[in-house]
C-alpha cells in the first residue's frame, strides 16, 4: 500500500532496490525520460503534478509537440542529464495484504482513507 505521506528521501539512488527506513517500504529506482515523438531526440525531463513531461514545451530539434515516455533499464551518465527518477513502492507481498485485509474488519474505514 502507497505510503503517502512518505517521500522515502532516504532512500538511495544508488541502488536499483532499497528499504526505505523512514516507512519499511521497499522501492525501486524507476528511471524515465521523455523522447521526442517525431524525430527521436531525447529531451530534458521533469516532472509536473505528479506527471513526467518534457521541460521544454517543443523538441528543440525539431519543433514537435509530441513525445513519448520511455522507461529506462539502467541509468548511465549521458541520460542522467535527461531522466527523471521516480520513487516507486514495490508491491510484492500482494498475497499478504489480501490476506491481511480479509480478516481485517476495518476494511471500510480503510478504503475511504484511500478512496
Ligand atoms: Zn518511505
Ligand atoms: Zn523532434
Amino acid at each position: 500500500m502507497m505510503n503517502k505521506t512518505c517521500k522515502h528521501g532516504k532512500v538511495s539512488t544508488e541502488a536499483d532496490f532499497a528499504y526505505c527506513p523512514d516507512c519499511g517500504e521497499l522501492i525501486e529506482n524507476q528511471w524515465f525520460l521523455s523522447r521526442c515523438a517525431c524525430c527521436g531526440i531525447k529531451l530534458k525531463s521533469v516532472i509536473r503534478n505528479g506527471e513526467i513531461v518534457p521541460a521544454e514545451k517543443f523538441c528543440t530539434n525539431c519543433g514537435s509537440r509530441r513525445h513519448v515516455i520511455e522507461q529506462l533499464d539502467k541509468i548511465n551518465f549521458i541520460n542522467v542529464n535527461f531522466a527523471v527518477m521516480v520513487k516507486t513502492v514495490v508491491v510484492n507481498a500482494a498475497k499478504d495484504v489480501t490476506q491481511s485485509w480479509t480478516t481485517c474488519n476495518c476494511r471500510p474505514k480503510l478504503l475511504q482513507e484511500f478512496r
